[in-house]
């Protein structure tokens, strides 16, 4: 029992506390002094508390490592790529929203997982306070280690809200990261081929826009 908490004390931290967030809620309302909407606000630190609590620090809850161990035994060789899978995450730096989408491939070894389980491992770790730098990387050690493929890749775009109501306030501007492993990092063939395969996303997308 003591040795499985120390585990998963340093796996993964323990995740919010909704009592306290209620607590920083109420004492950032009050810092900021605002008087003329108090009855409108009287219920926003509840509100507050439960959307971190619940919803967008939700990932702390849950573990890509348990998401991804439903892989089933296979023979396939070929390259999977699951694109343009949404997410939000929340910057480190000022608490505010990063989100945009992900694009995740690996090479099976003997081993694959349902295409649902990697969109679910995206969320698991983005749905915490992260560095788009390291949460692309976090998503390539998760589906490394669960899958031992020949080799795994992630590339994330996205739009960071502190670019665009702060600091440059340059709306649009999209943060690309990319991470590899395995044949990745070794053959820049298969990282070409996977950065077009992702990449037919966005063709796919402004044919749509079009067709609309
Ligand atoms: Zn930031």
């Amino acid at each position: 029992m003591k040795r499985r908490r120390g585990r998963r004390a340093r796996g993964r931290p323990p995740g919010p506390d909704r009592r306290r967030l209620l607590r920083g809620a109420r004492e950032f309302l009050a810092a900021i002094g605002e008087r003329d909407l108090e009855r409108d606000m009287r219920r926003t630190p509840d509100r507050v508390a439960d959307a971190w609590h619940h919803e967008i620090l939700a990932g702390y809850r849950a573990d890509p490592d348990r998401i991804l161990a439903t892989a089933f035994r296979t023979e396939e060789q070929g390259m999977v790529v699951v694109r343009d899978i949404p997410f939000v995450s929340v910057c480190v730096h000022h608490l505010l929203p990063f989100h945009g989408t992900a694009h995740v491939a690996y090479l099976p070894g003997d081993r694959l997982v349902g295409l649902s389980k990697i969109a679910r491992a995206v969320d698991a770790l983005a749905s915490r306070l992260q560095l788009q730098e390291r949460l692309t990387r976090q998503v390539v050690d998760a589906v490394t280690r669960a899958l031992r493929p020949r080799g795994a890749a992630c590339r994330m775009e996205a739009e960071h809200l502190c670019m665009t109501v702060r600091g440059a306030r340059k709306k649009g501007t999209r943060v690309v990261t990319s991470a590899y492993s395995g044949a990745f990092l070794k053959d820049a063939s298969l990282r070409a081929e996977f950065l077009r395969l992702s990449d037919a996303v966005a063709g796919s997308r402004s044919r749509r826009r079009r067709a609309g």
